[in-house]
């Protein structure tokens, strides 16, 4: 893991509300993500960790204040969120099946014009992931579940960001793979990108971050060190299997 910066604040969230129709579903969020850190968003589900994340993208409306380098998002369209530094892999993927793999990585770095650039970050990619590099001609949707979710934290780097969210990048996949991908998570941190990242595979999440939340139903019921947590009595018997 890389050292987070102390006292430098990239993300600040303050008092999030969601409300969909008459369902409340967060109730009050405020947490903080400091540059540099990996930091967990862990909960049961439907306790509004993907809502978080969508607020942050502005893919869903909110109330409250969410600022990311000292920048107030509201109003901002999902585009100029990504433009800012603010990449989203989202839950379930989200990949173009139909698309090949260069062209959904391609979708990822559609805010940008640095075209050689571009071609260092696609190298990276393949760096990272090597597998998408020998398919990289096939469609997404015929690649394996881990595979897939390899192209989804590929394209979200591909907008070069300040800020990496993942959304339950362990999903449906298989131990061995999930560890593959969370070695890449610090890896990709120790090269300097910030990440948030929501997990419902709480002891993998904690293992890695720097810091995290629990939240329940709407609301954050505890905070702390990574490595704490995972030593927490309450944590343990809600999150960890006891
Ligand atoms: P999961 O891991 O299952 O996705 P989560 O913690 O990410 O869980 P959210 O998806 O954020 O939970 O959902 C939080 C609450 O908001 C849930 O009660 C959910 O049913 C509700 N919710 C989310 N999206 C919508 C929507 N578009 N319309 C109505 N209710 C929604």
């Amino acid at each position: 893991m890389s050292q987070a910066e102390p006292n430098q604040i990239l993300l600040n969230v303050k008092d999030l509300h969601v409300y969909f129709g008459a369902i409340h579903a967060l109730k009050g969020l405020s947490f903080h993500v400091k540059k540099g850190e990996i930091v967990s968003l862990i909960g049961a589900n439907g306790a509004g960790k993907t809502t978080t994340l969508k607020a942050i993208s502005s893919v869903t409306g909110y109330k409250g204040d969410i600022e990311f380098e000292g920048k107030r998002l509201a109003g901002l369209a999902p585009y100029e969120i990504v433009r800012l530094g603010v990449a989203h892999a989202p839950e379930g993927r989200g990949i173009f099946s139909p698309l090949t793999v260069y062209e959904n990585l391609m979708m990822g770095a559609f805010t940008r014009s640095d075209k050689k650039e571009i071609e260092a970050d696609l190298e990276h990619c393949f760096t990272l992931f090597p597998r998408l590099k020998e398919r990289i001609e096939q469609r997404a949707g015929t690649l394996s579940g881990g595979e897939q979710q390899m192209v989804a934290i590929s394209r979200a780097l591909m907008a070069r960001p300040k800020l990496l969210m993942l959304d339950e990048p362990s999903l449906g996949l298989a131990p061995l793979i999930v560890k593959q991908i969370f070695d890449i998570i610090k890896k990709v941190n120790s090269e300097g990108t910030t990440i948030l990242l929501v997990e419902q595979n709480a002891r993998m999440a904690l293992k890695v971050s720097h810091r995290a939340y629990c939240i329940e139903t709407g609301r954050i019921t505890l905070s702390g060190l990574g490595r704490d947590l995972l030593n927490d009595d309450a944590v343990r018997k809600a999150y960890l299997g006891g």
